[in-house]
């Protein structure tokens, strides 16, 4: 029986780990990928994290990881598919909570969701059918595929000017289309972006269709004011439109927003007695790497103080 089970090992499942082991709790962290770290691994740049200027994303994910393993934390591979209630607990007694995942089940008085967030899919023509034959997701990851080619990037948040910056280092041509006249993203990124020569916004738009044949040869875009559709000949499409929590295994065990993201304050306490919830998938103002860590340990003192006089 564990105190704790933390599910993902993001920078909020990491903070959370640290935390715990200078904390002296039993608890064991449940990862699904191979390589913790979370959506910080596909960011080329990190600018913002305190102290930590222009790292680079995967190397912050692997300090994450280092620091959470020099303090001896434990991990587990799996996919979390479920959490049963094996007893509800009571005043001087921990609940107890079985988590199912697709390597095995554990059994644990307290759990810190901590499983983030992924990225948004646009539904419409071709974005299936291409993908990874032009459509992407992840700039960082399959941007050097364009060298000296011509690339669209789909939204007009963070993420999305990000990657045009990214992108237009490398390709010929970058088209951001955002579906409104101003970008939602910080102002330090809009005016990097304004000051390249390689990037062209196509404002008040959004893209209807992916074309090609084995590969993306272009994307069917339509002015939302006018109603003028054309045709912009690309080699691929980073869609950057937002991202979705993910919390689908915990649907009906904690209450969440009608998007999915877990209710839950400062303190990280769930609905469910025992069950808390850090970083990305809490419904909160702020998703950074900041704000996610600061969740790690504010989920973890919330444990402490639930597991006070419980047995
Ligand atoms: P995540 O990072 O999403 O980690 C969740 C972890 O849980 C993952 O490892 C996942 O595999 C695991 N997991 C999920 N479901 C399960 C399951 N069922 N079972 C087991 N494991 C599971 N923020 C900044 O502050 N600065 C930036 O510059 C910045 N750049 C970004 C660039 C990009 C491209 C993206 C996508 C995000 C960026 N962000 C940035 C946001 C930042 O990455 C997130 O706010 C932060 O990673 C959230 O941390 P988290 O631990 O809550 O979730
Ligand atoms: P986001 O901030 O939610 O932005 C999503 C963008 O996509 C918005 O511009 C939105 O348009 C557009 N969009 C949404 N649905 C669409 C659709 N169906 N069709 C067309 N466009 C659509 O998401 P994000 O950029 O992925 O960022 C995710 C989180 O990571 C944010 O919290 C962000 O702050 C954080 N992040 C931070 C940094 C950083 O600090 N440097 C870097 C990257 C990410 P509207 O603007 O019209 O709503």
């Amino acid at each position: 029986m564990k105190d704790l089970v933390i599910i993902g090992s993001g920078p909020a499942g990491l903070s959370a780990a640290v935390y715990a082991k200078r904390a002296g709790l039993d608890a064991l962290v449940i990862e699904k990928d191979p390589v913790s770290g979370g959506q910080v691994l596909i960011t080329y740049e990190v600018d913002n994290y305190l102290g930590l200027p222009g790292i680079n994303g995967f190397d912050m994910g692997t300090k994450f990881r280092e620091h959470a393993d020099k303090l001896g934390a434990e991990f587990a591979e799996g996919v979390v598919t479920g959490i049963d209630t094996v007893s509800e607990g009571a005043a001087d007694r921990a609940p107890v909570y079985k988590v199912v995942t697709d390597q095995g089940e554990y059994e644990t008085k307290t759990i810190i969701l901590a499983s983030g967030a992924s990225h948004n899919k646009l539904g419409v023509k071709g974005e299936e059918e291409f993908t990874g034959r032009g459509v992407s997701y992840c700039a960082t990851c399959d941007g050097a595929f364009f060298r000296n080619k011509v690339a669209v990037v789909n939204g007009g948040g963070d993420v999305a000017v990000e990657d045009a910056i990214f992108l237009a280092r490398g390709c010929s041509k970058v088209y951001l289309v955002h579906r409104r006249d101003e970008l939602r993203a910080a102002k330090i990124l809009q005016d990097e972006l304004m000051s390249l020569p390689n990037v062209e916004i196509i404002w008040d738009s959004v893209i209807e269709e992916v074309k090609g044949d084995n590969k993306v040869t272009g994307v069917v875009v339509k002015n939302v004011k006018t109603n003028d559709v054309k045709v912009v000949e690309t080699d691929a499409l980073f869609v950057a439109i937002g991202i979705h929590p993910l919390t689908d295994p915990f649907a009906g065990l904690v209450d969440t927003d009608e998007s999915g993201y877990v209710v839950a304050g400062e303190d990280c306490s769930s609905s469910k007695p025992g069950i808390f919830v850090a970083g990305d998938s809490r419904k909160k103002r702020l998703r950074q790497i900041v704000t996610a860590v600061a969740d790690g340990a504010n989920a973890v003192t919330s444990v402490q103080d639930f597991l006070v006089g419980k047995k």
